[in-house]
């Protein structure tokens, strides 16, 4: 009986905890689908000329604790140093309270981006305060609820300027010429595509230029210049010049807001609001503007509504300017933005308060003062006389003063000409001043701090400080102590439904599994810490990691590059496109400009392809759901010597493996065009087939879907693109990091180098712990999982779309529409109906209206699929009781969803009892959502986006 050592060895043991449904469960669900094996199924359904012959080589499965120790040695590689480079990254303390029960709450990481208001009204709350928090700051009127960094919240900065602007005929944007460097490349390269002429130069010259419609400044300038630009503001408002100023959240607690100063657009990053500079991100962009111009905002706007009890209550306002509803129209092609990130900074403020914050800004600006009165007396004189928290120094001898830091074991500003900068953060305590000093003075005296802090005065004008309070709101003057806060915190948490409590099957979405074997590297020290703009030796951990990962991917998609820039899937088709154009340009084909695009594609494809200058031409599908390729051949022809490239979803995003896909893309060649094969439905392809392998171009990534990054509640994500070969030249690179081999010499996406690097290890540590085996079976169970959905609810709600003998890919449409027709109850009614059996719906009306997009993923077992399927199937019993009018139509359990704790507790006059309304499917799954149906109409015509009196919830 005894067994030998080999077989109680279970080094697989990771990639059955990845994937939910046992054996005996795959069997099972195997046999009521109609298929002997897992392999079999895969082969009735994948077409059999793009299916892999060999598996992608990405190695072996290791244990999770085999994986966290190969990463822990990898990570040692990076070196932590004091960091005082600056350029929009700081040190930063994330509150204890804050890092374990949000950023490492699972809670709160693994849920979805709040289209379904009713579950999510305490992320809502969340964004509601970083809104609060940006209007305080910015002193302006309307705040968006994040956007991905700082330099491309000022390239939407300009769009919208352009968008707002009322000279028609102008088309140039002025820049400052002390913004951040990263920050004018990323606005360079979309100047570019937009064809707008950017001119930079001194911040004043603006007022000679002539045709310009915006301009870019900063306030605190790159190189720690503090300016007050309310006499500027007032003379571009004069011209009708929209004015956009990027500012650090930090100093606008002392500093008198730009917008009360006449800006309006004001910007920035919240990422020294408690979030670790991580190599460069996810970090969250704030951006507010004047109401004026609130049509033209980017990104997601929380705001005030009601629901149908008239119970104050949350929800996305202004959804019609966005990408999912105007496509190439809409305002930017923002979907995953930064929403975790944007909770932590906004909570940051709840937990410090006004006074706290105010504290600790000016901490940070009295030890610079006194650093610069130290070096001053020292004969080092800063080059600017007002500063924040950057000082400026010329150097007599640069070189001796960086070999003396780089001793201390410490980063300084170093690329400006003779001199060297110093930004200080909240981390700078006395000792660093006096390090800091011994580094730029070479001198053994030690610094008398407590004589210079009695001894200086205040270097920044009185009436250029804040003299208005900020952070008035009771939410962020209650909860100071660690008690009071985490309890908040919970009660944010408990008002919304994640992965935690339930699956999340939204088609398009991939709402799998985030281990947590996956997420603990990236509070990692060696992860967490470093500055995006470190000497590239101190990043060799990182180095090794993101060049191991992108090995992987290249594998995985067949292509023969990887870009890893873009911080969300439509960031990587705003990247692909820009490479594609890039590609033409260089071989004198700058005149292909023209974009297919399916009519069934995502928002975001539309959105971007509008962003890099091409034109899109939409093309039709047939009645199965498939691109016709008639209508493709024709359109690529028209198109002729225009056509710039397809962008084409694989599988679909009606669901099916399209049989003519590698067509699809000869086709597309043949007429001169390159193909973009939208990755975000790789889940279904991974160790079967790969965009590569049936001829595509260039893919994003969504490693937020299909590599475990976690949704964040609506974001952080990344979307790296893979590349051919050819198209390698000409992906985004870094206008201030230089790595020849590893980054291109083109213009930037992101501000960072490497996105948000510091979430890649979750991708890393999927791929390693499932390897090839494993990450090939997960695409298989997704299948199944989806085709055990599809067959067992097809007589209930029939599946839209099929292919060959009517299976499905990883996610299938249930159409509702024939239902509604015949009952009057709709897909929306379903939707929150699901909410009270304890479930967050699947998509709805997207990629065709009327429908339910299921999307399982291979992380959910037999077990919960079956009580998902329950739901749908009791659901329908329901609708047939509507329909055999045991219930009326306007008072029933489905239009009434979702019921609530407390109208149990009043009145009770429906035709259904209490039970039926709250526990229709017992009572241990139970999710209690916080408010009833969102009144949308209501939100969007009394648009209200900030924090709401307390009355209004008592
Ligand atoms: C999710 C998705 C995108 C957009 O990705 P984001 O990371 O949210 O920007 C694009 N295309 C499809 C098909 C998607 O499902």
């Amino acid at each position: 009986m005894t067994q030998t050592l080999s077989q109680l060895e279970h080094h697989n043991a990771f990639i059955q905890r990845h994937i939910g449904p046992s054996p005996e469960q795959r069997a099972h669900m195997l046999s009521a689908v109609g298929a002997a094996t897992l392999d079999a199924l895969i082969g009735q359904i994948v077409p059999a000329d793009i299916q892999l012959s060999a598996p992608p080589a990405v190695g072996e499965a290791a244990t999770e604790a085999r994986a966290l120790a190969e990463l822990k040695a990898i990570a040692g590689r990076n070196r932590i140093c004091k960091t005082y480079i600056g350029m929009g990254y700081s040190a930063v303390i994330t509150p204890p309270v804050i890092l374990r029960n949000m950023l490492e709450n699972p809670g709160w990481y693994t849920a979805y981006t709040p289209y379904q208001p009713e579950v999510s009204q305490g992320r809502l709350e969340a964004l509601l305060n970083f809104q609060q928090l940006t209007l305080d700051l910015t002193g302006l009127d309307i705040a968006s609820a994040s956007l991905l960094d700082e330099a491309t919240a000022a390239a939407e900065a300009m769009a919208l300027a352009k968008r707002a602007s009322k000279l028609k005929q102008a088309n140039c944007f002025f820049v400052a010429d002390d913004v951040h460097p990263q920050t004018l490349d990323v606005v360079r390269t979309r100047a570019r595509t937009f064809g707008f002429d950017l001119v930079v130069g001194q911040a004043e010259a603006a007022l000679e230029q002539p045709g310009v419609f915006g301009v870019l400044l900063q306030q605190v300038g790159t190189t720690g210049e503090l300016h007050d630009y309310r006499e500027l503001l007032a003379a571009l408002k004069a011209r009708r010049i929209v004015s956009c100023v990027a500012a650090d959240m930090m100093a606008l607690v002392l500093l008198a807001a730009p917008g009360a100063q006449g800006a309006d657009v004001v910007f920035g990053s919240s990422q020294r609001f408690g979030v670790p500079m991580g190599y460069g991100g996810p970090h969250a962009a704030f951006f507010a503007a004047r109401d004026e111009v609130k049509r033209s905002m980017p990104g997601r706007i929380i705001g005030v509504s009601r629901d149908a009890a008239g119970n104050t209550a949350l929800r996305m306002a202004m959804q019609t300017r966005e990408q999912h509803i105007r496509r190439e129209k809409a305002n930017s092609n923002i979907c995953t933005s930064q929403v975790l990130l944007a909770n932590i900074a906004g909570l940051y403020a709840v937990y410090h308060g006004p006074a706290g914050l105010k504290r600790i800004a000016g901490r940070i600006h009295r030890l610079t003062s006194i650093l610069a009165a130290g070096l001053t007396a020292a004969g080092i004189t800063p080059r600017f006389a007002r500063w924040f928290d950057t000082l400026t120094l010329d150097v007599a001898d640069k070189a001796a003063v960086l070999e003396r830091a780089r001793e201390a074991g410490v980063n300084l500003r170093a690329d400006l000409d003779g001199a060297v900068g110093i930004t200080l953060d909240e981390t700078t305590g006395r000792e660093d001043i006096a390090a800091l000093y011994a580094i730029l003075t070479g001198s053994r005296q030690a610094l008398d701090i407590d004589a210079l802090d009695a001894g200086i005065g205040e270097v920044i004008p009185a009436q250029w400080l804040r003299t208005t309070p900020i952070l008035t709101h009771p939410v962020f003057n209650r909860y100071h102590s660690e008690t009071d806060m985490m309890r908040y915190m919970h009660r944010l948490e408990n008002k919304d439904l994640a992965l935690n409590q339930a699956m999340i099957p939204l088609g398009s979405c991939t709402m799998k599994l985030n281990a947590a074997a996956e997420m603990i590297p990236i509070t990692w020290p060696e992860f967490a810490e470093l500055h995006p703009f470190c000497p590239p030796e101190q990043a060799a951990g990182y180095q090794q990691m993101i060049a191991q990962l992108s090995r992987w991917l290249v594998q995985l998609t067949g292509y023969d590059a990887l870009c890893m820039q873009p911080n969300s899937g439509a960031q990587g088709e705003y990247a692909g496109m820009l490479t594609i154009r890039r590609y033409h340009e260089s071989r004198n084909e700058g005149n292909r400009h023209i974009c297919l695009i399916p009519s069934s594609a995502h928002g975001t494809n539309p959105a971007s392809a509008q962003m890099a200058g091409m034109s899109v031409i939409v093309v039709a599908c047939d009645k199965h759901g498939n691109i016709d390729l008639h209508d493709l051949r024709e359109k690529a022809e028209q198109a002729g010597d225009e056509l710039s490239c397809i962008m084409v979803t694989y599988p679909s995003t009606h669901g099916v493996y399209e049989e003519t896909i590698r067509e699809v893309c000869q086709i597309v060649h043949q007429y001169g065009g390159q193909v973009y094969l939208d990755g975000a439905n790789m889940n279904a392809q991974v160790g079967i087939t790969s965009p590569g392998y049936i001829g595509a171009d260039v893919s994003h990534l969504n490693l937020h879907k299909t590599f475990c990054i976690p949704h964040g509640g609506g974001g952080p994500g990344m979307g790296p693109i893979g590349v051919k070969a050819h198209l390698a030249p000409f992906v985004p690179g870094h206008a201030v990091l230089h790595m020849d081999g590893v980054l291109t010499r083109q213009g930037a996406v992101a501000a960072a180098p490497f996105g948000s690097a510091s979430i890649l290890p979750i991708s890393w540590m999927y791929i390693r712990m499932m390897g090839a085996e494993g990450l090939k079976q997960a695409s298989q169970v997704a299948i199944l999982n989806a085709n055990y959905i599809a067959s067992r609810l097809n007589a209930a709600f029939p599946v839209l779309y099929s292919g060959r003998d009517g299976r499905v890919a990883h996610e299938c449409i249930l159409d509702i529409r024939p239902l509604k027709e015949a009952t009057g109850i709709s897909e929306m009614d379903i939707a929150k109906r699901l909410i009270d059996y304890g479930f967050h719906a699947p998509t709805m009306s997207f990629p065709v209206a009327g429908t339910l997009m299921v999307e399982p993923t291979e992380s959910e077992s037999q077990g919960e699929l079956d009580r998902f399927i329950d739901a749908m199937l009791a659901i329908r019993g329901e609708i047939d009781r509507v329909a055999k009018g045991e219930w009326p139509l306007e008072d029933n359990p489905l239009v009434n969803a979702p019921h609530i704790e407390r109208e149990l507790a009043g009145e009770w006059t429906h035709p259904y009892s209490r039970e039926t309304a709250a526990f229709p499917a017992g009572f241990e799954h139970k999710y209690w959502p916080s408010v009833k149906r969102l009144d949308d109409v209501y939100g969007d015509r009394n648009l209200f986006c900030s924090c709401v009196p307390v009355s209004d919830y008592e």
